[in-house]
């Protein structure tokens, strides 16, 4: 078992995870109002492929990633869909399941729900309240911001900086405009509330992963991740709620950057493949997880068609490699090197660095560099144990599919025909083919229509029609 050391936002420095005791991991998972989007797969994929590093090391780890599906943003979409807020939010929890699940990389071990953890929320409301950090006005019920002192370590924010983004008609319910809520009095027009000492109401934001943190990992626990979005208000408030009431709670503070799009670009041709279903549709799940780990965690990572093209470009060339080096014996995801490979040979010692890469602050382009450094030799001559080794190297980046797949002779040649048409649209030649079968089907020409889809499936796609019409999905 390797030292694995992780960057603390809160001290700024790498930390340790101690391997004596369970790593707890606890990442801020989505508010469900809409189909989720890169932007939130991001935390996703780092924290599930650091979870499966840490196990493959041989550290006793649990990922808890939260669903939050009460929330004011809830209800306006649900109002707008014109659907009951409940359901609303369990068909969009159902989604982010689904989405999350074709990313391939198994589930957190815990996926709670806020609705689900309204008695944990009200009894730690209670011990606050009881320990004075905490107050009833109007039925809502605030955090008293300077009964905490240490409140602001994570953020290092001052006092004028700091906006708790909460609706202005609550300003007058507060001691002091740096209060935060905790719990809110139900409103007319929300249609979900539940019962509670202050009245019908519902938990604020911030109370819900204070509460789940704690019952899934106990008071003290390795990780708390999350975008770096949600260092104010989101974590701040959680270390006040926790640590106020005697509850050491995470003991490294890891964020990941936000993920950067050009505005004019996302509103017109790239903003349906922001939403992640899509861009799974499109480019296929290892290219998503290959984008998503290509720069390191901490980094703004940009975002467009040009990036994810990279990315599909990168795991066709692993696809490549397999097929000219086939894999000759099982790899897995080990703590061990491959057999083929356990002493100094080049592939021992690329998994060495790969895995140092890992350890040393979960530095995923290095430990990709040392993939791509392995298969470029291999490529220029016989390297014995390579294919073995790259694959147990792709297994803990949850891209050891590559290896498997069947390779559609043609497909590589093709895609670097890149249509241009007369409005200037990029196309590939795939969605030239399904343009062309579409016309060919709405002339009801079906023979045709049949030879396109054929043709689409030798170049590894398959046509798949839904409601909004045929998408293209990798085979
Ligand atoms: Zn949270």
């Amino acid at each position: 078992m390797r030292e694995v050391r992780i960057r603390d936002t809160l001290s700024g420095e790498p930390r340790a995870i101690d391997p004596t005791e369970e790593a707890g991991i606890y990442a801020c998972g989505p508010t469900v109002y809409s189909r989720i989007h890169i932007g939130n797969a991001r935390p996703y994929v780092v924290f599930s492929l650091l979870a499966r590093f840490l196990r493959s090391e041989g550290y006793r780890t649990r990922l808890v990633v939260n669903v939050t599906d009460v929330n004011d943003k809830i209800y306006a979409a649900a109002a707008r869909a014109g659907e009951p807020s409940a359901e609303f939010a369990a068909k969009m929890t159902a989604a982010y399941f689904e989405d999350t699940e074709r990313l391939g990389l198994g589930r957190p071990d815990a996926e709670p729900l806020a609705t689900e953890t309204i008695a944990g929320i009200v009894a730690l409301i209670e011990d606050l309240i009881a320990s004075g950090h905490a107050y009833e006005s109007g039925g809502d019920v605030y955090f008293r911001v300077r009964s905490f002192g240490a409140y602001g370590k994570l953020s290092n924010r001052r006092p004028e900086d700091m906006d708790q983004g909460e609706e202005a008609g609550s300003a007058s319910l507060k001691e002091n405009r740096l209060d935060f809520a905790l719990w809110k009095a139900h409103k007319e027009g929300e249609d979900t509330h539940w019962d509670s000492p202050w009245g019908p109401g519902r938990p604020a934001w911030h109370i819900e992963c204070s509460v789940m943190a704690e019952q899934e990992l106990g008071a003290s626990f390795a990780i708390h991740g999350g975008g770096s979005d949600l260092v104010f208000p989101h974590h701040e408030n959680e270390i006040a709620q926790s640590e106020a009431v005697g509850r050491p709670f995470a003991r490294i503070w890891m964020h990941n950057g936000m993920i950067e799009s050009d505005a004019a670009k996302m509103s017109k041709s790239e903003g349906n493949i922001f939403q992640l279903s899509e861009a799974l549709d499109r480019f296929g799940r290892e290219a998503v997880v290959a984008y998503l780990i290509s720069g390191h965690y901490r980094q703004p990572l940009a975002f467009g068609a040009e990036q994810m093209e990279q990315a599909v470009a990168q795991v066709e060339r692993l696809r490549n490699f397999f097929r000219e080096h086939p894999v000759r014996e099982a790899g897995g995801v080990s703590a061990e090197t491959p057999s083929c490979c356990s002493d100094e040979t080049p592939p021992a010692s690329r998994i060495e660095s790969f895995r140092e890469a890992l350890a040393d602050d979960f530095n995923t382009p290095r430990a990709l560099a040392e993939v791509f450094g392995l298969v470029a030799e291999a490529n220029r001559e016989e390297v014995h144990g390579a294919p073995e080794a790259v694959l147990a190297m792709l297994e803990i980046l949850g891209l050891s599919s590559l290896a498997k797949e069947k390779v559609h002779e043609g497909a590589a040649e093709l895609k670097s025909q890149v249509v241009v048409q007369a409005h200037g649209e990029v196309l590939r030649p795939e969605d030239v083919l399904l343009a062309e079968r579409e016309e060919a089907r709405a002339a009801r020409d079906f023979e045709r229509a049949d030879a396109l889809r054929d043709r689409l499936a030798e170049m590894g796609w398959t046509v798949r029609d839904s409601a909004d019409g045929p998408k293209l999905v990798p085979r």
